[in-house]
């Protein structure tokens, strides 16, 4: 996909002023984030931001953005080459090893972006986090966790459509951690450079794949410009 490295080997147009690279949208890459800015996704996600928008549109976008953000974070699964059999001869060839995949969508606009995931990894095992946001606090609430009991074996994709304040993806990261999980991955489809700072200060260690880092978060913790709640959207429930 279309990034540019700011790890120190970067050429071209000079960083943001913003503390969060890729804050605007420019194209950047850092060991642990990664803004996809292929025009697939961001003609996608124009029309996601669109108000007009219906619900059964605002779905199917939700899903597609999702599956090409997932091919971008797991690009660095690990392959071994095995061999297999043509019909014509045998040869090696690169397949997936090491860990499996369990995805965690944080209910519940996280629940649209599942199919998204499982159309290239059909065979994850899912887990669901339920927090929801007190609005006056900011701060989540856990009412719902179902992981799969296996997940500190596996490689984990978390999935939250906007990272706002980052505080209830935090306590995501750390509720799968405390079960076990080592490897962690933040699917998002727009992040405020809140949600960024605060993940990478609390969890350094997971890498974030986002579509979209924008200004700020308003008074009430929206995302601006962002798309409004993602969950009414996907939902139909405003
Ligand atoms: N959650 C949403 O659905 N939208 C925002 O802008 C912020 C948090």
């Amino acid at each position: 996909m279309n990034e540019r490295r700011l790890d120190g080997t970067h050429q071209g147009a000079k960083a943001p002023a913003s503390p969060v690279p890729g804050a605007g949208n420019q194209p950047v890459e850092t060991k642990r984030l990664t803004v996809v800015t292929h025009p697939l996704v961001q003609h996608k996600l124009s029309y996601l931001r669109e108000k007009t928008t219906p619900t059964v549109h605002f779905r199917k976008l939700t899903e597609e953005i999702t599956l090409l953000l997932t091919y971008e974070a797991t690009k660095d699964l690990p392959t071994e080459d095995v061999e297999i059999s043509t019909p014509l001869e045998t040869t090696r060839s690169p397949r997936i090893s090491g860990k499996k995949v369990a995805v965690c969508p944080i209910l519940r606009a996280g629940l649209g972006m599942l199919d998204g995931v499982l159309t290239l990894i059909s065979g994850a095992r899912v887990g669901f986090i339920g927090l929801y946001r007190d609005e006056e606090t900011l701060q989540p609430v856990e009412y719902y966790v179902k992981l799969p009991q296996d997940v500190a074996d596996r490689d984990v994709i978390l999935l939250d459509p906007m990272l706002a304040t980052g505080n209830s993806t935090a306590h995501a990261v750390q509720l799968v951690k405390n079960a076990g999980a080592s490897s962690v991955r933040l699917i998002s489809i727009i992040a405020a450079p809140e949600g960024i700072v605060n993940i990478q200060e609390n969890h350094p260690d997971v890498q974030i794949v986002v579509a979209a880092i924008e200004r700020q978060l308003n008074e009430r913790g929206y995302i601006v410009p962002g798309l409004g709640d993602a969950g009414d959207r996907l939902y139909g429930t405003k």
